[in-house]
Parts: C-alpha cells; structure tokens; sequence
C-alpha cells in the first residue's frame, strides 16, 4: 500500500517534472527562436549599411536622398492623388521651398496643376469667409478689430488660415534619415561593420548632430565608434588648413601646391553634406560590365 502511494507520488512528481520540463523547453525553444529573429534583423541591417558604406559620400545622405528619389517615383506616379499625403500638402499650401522647386523641375504638368488646383480650390473658400468677416466687422462699425478682444479673435480665425503641418518631403527624408542614422548605430557593433566604416567618408556633420540624439546604451558603442571617427577627420581637416595656410607665408610660398588647396571644398562637404543624390558608382559599374 505505502509502496503504492509511494509509487503514485513519485508518478505525478514524475509528470510534474515532466510538464516543467516541456514547458522549459518550450521557453528555451522560443528563446531561441527570438535569438535568431533577431539575429536575423541583425543580418539584414548590416547588410543595408555595408551596401550603403560602399557608396561614395556619407552613407546616411546617400540613403535619404536615393529613398527621397524613390519617393519623387511614387508621389508623381500616384500617390500626389492620395489621401492622407493630399491633406498634407493642402494643410502646408504645398512644400517647403528647397522642394517646391523640385517639383516645379521634375513634375508632369498635369500632376502639378492638379496638386495647386486642389490647394487654392480648398483653402480659398477658408480665406474668403475670413475677408468676408473682416468686412462685415468693419461696416458694422466695429474697428476695433485692431485692439481688445475682437483683435485676439481675429488674430486666432487669420492663425487657421496660415499653413499648418509641415512638408511632405522634408518629413519623409527626415524619416529616413533617422531610420538610417539609428541603424548604423547598431551594426557598429559588428567589428566587420567598424573596419569597413573607418575606411569610409563617415557622417557628415548634419548626420553627425543627428547621431548623437540617440543616447540609449543600445547605441553607446556605435556613438563612441562615431565620435572617435569624427574627431580624426576634423583633426585632419585642421592639419590641412594648416598646411595650406603655412604655403600662404611668403617664405614658403614657392612650395609646390596639392591637396591642402581644396581643403576648403573638404570641409564645406563635411559640413554639409550631399545635398543632390549621387549616381551609383557600383550599379554603374556593373551595368557597364553587364
Ligand atoms: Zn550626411
Ligand atoms: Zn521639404
């Protein structure tokens, strides 16, 4: 009897082992599935920035602005005529400068007449009806719109009438350039990644700034791996204007001129960076070969 129960606890103690074993395996085995999604990740985000670092220039401008020509594709194509995109560039009275002229140099007629048309067709009414109450405060003998309460509830019906919202390019660039920014801060923690990015360009300042908002201690290697490449490079920037500035003494004048000449050009692009997409050396390459 007692070796029955005996038996019998052992036995449950046995499935309770049992069952506590299936589910630490089932936990170790999704431990080990999310280990390798995000390996995974890992795998596929370095392999954007090597194709990235593999380009001329800082390899965060060369992203945004090849995603900004895709999206010039798409928006000219089709989505001009699509919702949420449309409110935007009604809200803003268009784009921002830098790419009205963008799209006054690359849009088809149709599509730009169509996109302005919209804007005065929508926001016209809206300033219609707020001259129509300027007019009618006026005649009614209410100047006092210029002081007082009238003049703050004018002031509020002329702010609704100002663009609002911001441009449907620049938020999208912005996007990937942050997208891009925060991806090379994680893969430079692959030693492959760091050698390959310290025979590169780098970030130019603009990206450089945009780095460093990123303070989380997921980033902090890739942020260190940065900052030391940005000190070398102004160091050598500093080293060449000092070169170029000791050739403008008289007394070694006669030297023969090279590289510390353009230093100048060196660091307005470090400064700014690409600001016009470049063409793909490599894809050039192969499709000449191919
Ligand atoms: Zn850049
Ligand atoms: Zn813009």
């Amino acid at each position: 009897m007692g070796l029955k129960i005996t038996d019998s606890v052992s036995a449950s103690e046995k499935i309770e082992v049992k069952n506590a074993a299936t589910v630490s395996n089932s936990k170790s085995a999704s431990q080990n599935r999310n280990a390798k999604e995000k390996n995974r990740i890992f795998e596929t985000k370095k392999w954007e920035i090597e194709n990235l670092l593999k380009q001329e220039g800082c390899p965060v401008c060369w992203a945004s602005n090849d995603q900004l020509e895709r999206n010039w594709f798409w928006f000219f194509s089709e989505s001009y005529g699509e919702g949420s995109g449309v409110s935007q560039y009604i809200n803003f009275y268009g784009f921002c400068e830098k790419h009205t002229l963008e799209v006054a140099k690359r849009g088809p007629e149709y599509v730009k007449s169509a996109i302005y048309h919209w804007i005065i067709s929508h926001k016209l009414p809206q300033l219609e009806q707020a001259l129509r109450e300027i007019n009618e405060n006026a005649n009614s003998g209410k100047i006092s719109i210029i002081s007082g309460l009238e003049h703050r509830r004018v002031n509020k019906k002329l702010d609704v009438l100002k663009p609002s919202g911001s441009c449907l390019f620049c938020e999208s660039y912005e996007a990937t350039e942050r997208r891009t920014v925060e991806t090379l801060l994680v893969v430079l923690q692959a030693p492959e990644i760091r050698d390959l990015y310290g025979k590169t360009e780098g970030l130019c300042m603009k990206h450089f700034f945009k780095a460093l908002d990123f303070t989380d201690s997921q980033y902090s290697c890739g942020l260190r791996e940065i900052l030391t490449f940005q000190v070398a490079k102004l160091k050598a920037l500093e080293h060449d204007f000092d070169e170029y500035f000791r050739k403008t003494d008289y007394r070694f004048s006669k030297e023969p001129k090279g590289n510390e000449q353009t230093t100048w050009m060196r660091a307005i692009r470090t400064f700014i960076g690409d600001l016009e997409p470049k063409s793909k050396p490599n894809e050039n390459r192969t499709s000449h070969e191919g």
